[in-house]
C-alpha cells in the first residue's frame, strides 16, 4: 500500500494521533530495523509531545544484529526506552507491555502508594506505513484484528485491545509520514519495500541497493548470485550496471539479442533482498 501524502493529509494524520494520545499512557514508535532514521516520521517529537514512548525496532530478523545492537544503543543513548522485535513470529512481542509498564512505574507505584489499583497500561502504535503496525497489532492481539491498508482519513469505531492483563491497545494505529525531503532516504525506503516502485524507478532503486551493498554486505551480493569475489567500485556506474547485468544472467533474465532485461532483473534482485534470501542487511547505521 502506498499513501500519496499531502500538506492536508499529514495535518489531518497528525490530528488524529493528538486525539487519540489523549486516550493513551504511552506511544509505541515502531521503526523498521534496518533504518530507524529514514523509517521515522520526521515531525515524531512534535507530534508525541511528553508522552512516554517506547521505541520497537521492528523486521529486526531481515536486518543485520551487529548493526541494530548499534541502534539499540544509539536510542538509549538519546534517553529513550527501545526494544527490537520481529511482528510476524512474535518475537520480541511480549517484552512490549513489560518495557511499557517500566516505563510508567513512577506514575503506577504512586497509585498503589494511593491505595488505588493500578489499570491496564493503554497504548497506541504509531509509524510509518509498512513498518509493520497492523502485524504488531494482531501479534499483540493473538488474533486478526486491524485492516491492512487502514489509510488515513477512514475512520472507524475505535476500541481497546486486551494485550494479557497489564495492556491495553488502540485497535486502529497512527499511521505517519515519512521523511520526503531527502532523495537517499526515499530509496532506502524502497530498497526495502516501504516504497512501491512506482514512484520511484526500479532500476533506479536496484542501482542504489547494489551501490550500497557493494560498499557494505558484497560477501552477501556475491554468494547469492555468484559474482566475481572482487567487490566492485560503488563509485562506478558502468561497473554496477555490470552486476546488474551478472544477476539478470544468472536469474535468466534475457530478451532477444541476448540482452539482459535489466527491470526484470532489478525486480528480482530487490525481492529476493526484501525477503531476506541475502541475509540480514541494514541500510543505515548510527555511526
Ligand atoms: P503497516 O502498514 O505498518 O500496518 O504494516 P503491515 O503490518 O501491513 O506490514 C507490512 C509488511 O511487512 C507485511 O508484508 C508484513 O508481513 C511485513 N512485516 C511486518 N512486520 C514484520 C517483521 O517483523 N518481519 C518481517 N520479516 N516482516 C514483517
Amino acid at each position: 500500500m502506498t499513501i500519496q501524502w499531502f500538506p492536508g493529509h499529514m495535518t489531518r494524520a497528525r490530528r488524529q494521533i493528538q486525539d487519540k494520545l489523549k486516550l493513551i499512557d504511552v506511544a509505541i514508535e515502531l521503526l523498521d530495523a534496518r533504518l530507524p532514521l529514514s523509517s521515522r516520521n520526521p515531525m515524531i517529537d512534535e507530534i508525541l509531545l511528553n508522552k512516554p514512548r517506547l521505541i520497537v525496532l521492528n523486521k529486526s530478523d531481515l536486518a543485520d544484529p551487529a548493526v541494530t545492537k548499534e541502534w539499540m544503543d544509539y536510542f538509549k543513548k538519546e534517553g529513550h526506552a527501545v526494544l527490537m522485535a520481529d511482528a510476524t513470529t512474535g518475537h520480541g512481542v511480549k517484552d512490549i507491555s513489560v518495557k511499557a509498564r517500566e516505563l510508567l512505574k513512577e506514575k503506577i507505584d504512586r497509585q498503589i502508594a494511593k491505595g488505588i489499583r493500578p489499570r491496564p497500561v493503554r497504548a497506541l502504535i504509531v509509524g510509518i506505513p509498512n513498518v509493520g503496525k497492523s502485524t504488531l497489532i494482531n501479534k499483540l492481539a493473538g488474533r486478526s484484528i486491524a485492516l491492512t491498508g487502514d489509510r488515513p482519513g477512514v475512520t472507524k469505531g475505535q476500541q481497546w485491545i486486551k494485550v494479557g492483563t497489564d495492556m491495553e491497545l488502540l485497535d486502529t494505529p497512527g499511521i505517519l509520514w515519512p521523511k520526503f525531503e531527502d532523495q537517499n532516504v526515499g530509496y532506502r525506503l524502497a530498497v526495502t519495500g516501504a516504497i512501491k516502485e512506482e514512484i520511484l524507478n526500479v532500476e533506479d532503486i536496484a542501482f542504489f541497493a547494489i551501490q550500497y551493498l557493494s560498499r557494505y554486505y558484497w560477501p552477501k551480493l556475491q554468494e547469492r548470485f555468484d559474482l566475481q569475489e572482487k567487490p566492485l567500485d560503488p563509485e562506478d556506474p558502468d561497473q554496477v550496471v555490470a552486476v546488474m547485468e551478472a544477476i539478470g544472467r544468472k536469474r535468466g533474465c534475457i530478451v532477444s539479442g541476448g540482452k539482459v532485461d535489466l527491470a526484470k532483473a532489478s525486480g528480482m534482485m530487490l525481492r529476493e533482498l526484501r525477503a531476506g534470501k541475502l541475509g540480514g542487511f541494514s541500510m543505515e547505521s548510527p555511526y
